[in-house]
């Protein structure tokens, strides 16, 4: 596996394999890796010649400085992760080299990031347009997969994609789980051996929502069965369950009216940020 720490290397090595007609996949992550990214790579694998892995903390998506000072890193063994895994070329730069100056760029993505976690994150996902914008300048892939698990960062980065003509093919991929349920995530490796096991509250949540839901119980009485269950668990702090049109993440007062519907979860445990969501259908 190539390693690149400087832009410039990076784009004069994928412009020569350009060259060679290869097609390029790409997989950005903030590291801290774990089956659920890897899983990103195996889609990669029948379909691109290349494929390349970015690691980079993006300190713009942060709106919690102790989230971001807190956020796990260890690049040693994702370097070996991924090149286990069959990764061609990982892109890893400093802060520095992403970030030479503050951008004082914006980008407003309307409705979409008004709801979720762009209501409880302001600007998270100005910071992730930014970061995506500049990586898939610099890698320019041909296809580049993000995980349904950030279901609304998935739709930020379409519409960016649309409006600014990115010419990449977006693929989703599905959420990669632990065997009791819960949603893998980097995070999930600050949580406590004692408090852990209470991390699957957030997915028994949307199973139960789901069920619910499709037995007939209409938008409002579910949202409060799951306000209820939540304020039930110890050590969970809810911070929004969201039945959502899985177009435009807008809520949905009634299930029969929508082609798509998405569960989405946020909450708190043991001061943690964790994120879930499924499909209704
Ligand atoms: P992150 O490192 O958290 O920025 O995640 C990098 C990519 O991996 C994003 O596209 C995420 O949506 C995706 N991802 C994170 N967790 C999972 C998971 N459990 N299953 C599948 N994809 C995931």
């Amino acid at each position: 596996m190539q390693v690149f720490e400087r832009i410039e290397a990076l784009k004069a090595y994928l412009k020569a394999e350009r060259q060679k007609g290869k097609i390029i996949g790409f997989v950005p992550t903030m590291g801290a890796l774990h089956a659920g990214h890897l899983s990103l790579l195996n889609i990669l694998k029948p379909k691109a010649d290349i494929i390349v892995s970015s690691v980079f903390v993006n300190p713009a998506q942060f709106n919690d400085a102790s989230d971001l000072a807190n956020y796990p890193r260890v690049l040693e063994k994702d370097r070996q992760m991924l090149e286990q895994q069959g990764c061609d070329v990982l892109f890893c730069p400093s802060e520095q080299e992403m970030y030479p100056q503050s951008s004082r760029l914006t980008m407003d993505f309307g409705q979409l990031e008004r709801v979720m976690e762009g209501q409880y994150r302001p600007g998270h996902f100005n910071g992730v347009a930014l970061v995506v914008s500049k990586l898939f300048h610099i890698v320019e892939p041909d296809l580049a997969v993000f995980g349904q698990k950030d279901l609304q960062q998935f739709l930020v980065i379409q519409q960016l994609c649309r409006d600014l003509f990115f010419n990449v093919e977006l693929i989703c991929a599905p959420i990669v789980r632990e065997a009791d349920g819960l949603a893998m995530s980097s995070r999930n490796r600050r949580l406590s051996a004692e408090k852990r096991p209470l991390a699957t509250v957030f997915y028994k949540a949307l199973t139960f929502a789901k069920e619910q839901l499709l037995s007939g119980q209409s938008v409002e009485s579910v949202q409060s069965n799951i306000q209820n269950f939540c304020a039930a668990q110890q050590e969970i702090e809810l911070e929004y369950f969201q039945i959502a049109d899985s177009e435009d993440l807008n809520p949905v007062a009634d299930i029969r009216e929508h082609e798509q519907v998405s569960l989405c979860i946020a909450g708190y445990l043991d001061g943690i940020r964790l994120i879930d969501n499924i499909f209704l259908f």
